[in-house]
């Protein structure tokens, strides 16, 4: 079974300009620098984008989604992929598109003559204690064995509590008596509920909402909003892997109803504060570690390809590392023990207690996409750190949709679109030329890598001139993106309509 899975990351974005008069080397004390509110910001990083698109939400010829809701932080889709090396790819082939992006801004800053530091964080809490998220995207039938989605839910509640431990990112937060100190998770402190579809209100860990971009008689999407957006590639793989077993495991017919797990919202939150994974989790006690190993075992006999073998494997050796207590096992792989490492080796040296403001930095660094400015980025560069993809596969995947799924078929018709500079809109399952009548094409197989339908309006566009009367632009909201078309040619490294580099 080939499934078709996404991954959206929700960035934090940080902007400071020097205000005039003081040199560059007074850096990094406030004085001097100015940050630039949440709106400037984001106007800023967009700038580009929207000259290109007049639209601030765009898919990109890699078949992605690069998009800015109202008013908050910057979010990058993946295409649908069907394999975890492809989702590595195109996750990471979209912190490219941001740090690229930043690098324009601060170059139209410095050309304006002021000196500017852009930051792109691919972590999920900022400075004002607002939680965004990672969400992952699972494409399940619309009942699975039997029932509806929303029962599935159910039994996957104490697989997500605990799944913390194997693939957290990590968080230096303060207790509730404001001391400093270390949870496994970002995203652990601001859950609530284990389902919902509101999610601003509700926060729940799995997003229930009917939206399964694709045939809705047979399909849903699930969709985890719990987990932590994860720098390394090994913990990336480990979280999207882990949940792709657990879910054959529940669609094998298999139940996890054992598992209960009474006021998720509080137990959640002791897992984060607690690396040895012996917190209890479930209504009979059973250990946070105890939980994911019976997962885990369920999970062997499904793993039935390389890819999720080496999963399974990682998966695996980080439960014995905590079984053990032998966290420096997995601290090549593991986002959360990585930086924890980290973060406690500077504590020595520079004689740092839990509270000290450093620390709260450090961690923040950590996330930072801008090459050779992240720590996390700078520990894979000096080879601290293990990597999944080949080198140069992620900086493929900017301009390069997955091969196995649809991605294909809307990366033609965003380039072919922008290469007649054609007036379109193009959502997960809808291509749209505007100036051609009958000009819309809907796709609703995930896994269609070919199309006829795609094909003749592909030609359409290519040699009809445009329809009388038709709107040279169309705004649209909600997945759907419109494109004003861009200048032929125009398109550059950045992979989207967008020339960038
Ligand atoms: P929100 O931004 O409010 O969360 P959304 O979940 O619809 O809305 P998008 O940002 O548009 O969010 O991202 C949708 C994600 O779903 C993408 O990563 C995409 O690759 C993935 N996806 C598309 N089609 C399917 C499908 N049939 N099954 C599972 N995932 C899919
Ligand atoms: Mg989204
Ligand atoms: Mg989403």
């Amino acid at each position: 079974m080939r499934r078709v899975r996404g991954l959206e990351t929700e960035y934090g974005l940080q902007v400071r300009v020097e205000t005039a008069g003081l040199p560059e080397g007074r850096a990094g004390r406030s004085a001097g620098w100015r940050r630039l509110g949440s709106d400037e910001a984001a106007h800023l990083l967009f700038a580009p984008v929207v000259e290109a698109n007049a639209a601030t939400n765009v898919y990109l010829r890699n078949g992605g989604r690069l998009y800015l809701d109202v008013g908050s932080h910057p979010e990058y889709a993946t295409a649908e992929c069907s394999s975890l090396t492809e989702l590595l790819a195109q996750d990471r082939a979209g912190d490219l598109v941001l740090d690229r992006l930043a690098e324009r801004a601060e170059q139209a800053l410095t050309a304006e003559g002021r000196q500017a530091r852009v930051s792109v964080f691919k972590n999920n809490v900022d400075s004002h204690a607002n939680s965004y998220g990672s969400h992952e995207n699972y494409q399940v039938s619309r009942t699975v064995a039997g029932g509806e989605l929303e029962d599935l839910v159910g039994h996957l509640t104490a697989f997500l509590v605990t799944r913390q431990l194997v693939c957290g990112a990590g968080h230096w937060s303060r207790d509730r008596m404001g001391v400093g100190c270390f949870l496994v998770s970002q995203r652990a402190e601001h859950m609530w509920d284990p389902m919902g579809s509101a999610t601003t209100r509700s926060r729940p860990m799995v997003n229930t909402r009917d939206e399964p971009h694709a045939d809705a008689e047979r399909f849903r999407r699930l969709h985890v909003i719990v987990g932590d957006s994860t720098m390394l590639e090994p913990t990336t793989l480990v979280r999207i892997g882990a949940t792709e077993l657990v879910l054959r495991v529940l669609e094998s017919g298999r139940r996890l109803d054992h598992l209960v797990v009474r006021e998720p919202g509080r137990v959640i939150r002791e897992v984060a504060a607690d690396i040895t994974g012996r917190t209890p989790v479930t209504s009979d006690g059973m250990a946070a570690v105890a939980v994911q190993r019976h997962c885990w075992e369920l999970a062997a006999e499904h793993a039935d390809d390389e890819e999720l073998r080496e999963a399974h494997r990682l998966w695996g050796r980080v439960l014995e590392a905590i079984e053990d207590q032998a966290l420096e096992r997995v601290e090549r792989e593991v986002d959360w023990v990585a930086k924890r490492r980290l973060l406690l080796a500077q504590a020595e040296r520079h004689r740092m207690r839990p509270d000290d403001p450093r620390l709260a930095q450090l961690d923040l660094a950590w996330h930072d996409v801008r090459a050779g400015r992240g720590l996390a980025r700078v520990a894979e560069a000096r080879g601290q750190v293990e990597r999944c993809l080949t080198d140069g596969a992620a900086e493929v995947a900017v301009d390069r949709p997955p091969a196995t799924t649809r991605a294909v078929l809307r990366s033609r018709f965003v380039e072919a679109a922008q290469r007649h500079r054609r007036s379109f809109g193009v959502d997960w399952m809808r291509f749209s030329c505007h100036d051609l009548e009958h000009g819309t094409v809907v796709v609703p197989d995930p896994l269609a890598t070919t199309d006829q339908a795609v094909d003749e309006l592909l030609e359409r566009m290519a040699t009809e001139p445009r329809a009388a009367g038709s709107a040279s632009f169309r705004s649209s909201r909600g997945p759907g993106a419109s494109h004003g078309g861009g200048a032929p040619g125009a398109s550059g490294s950045f992979g989207g309509s967008v020339p960038i580099g």
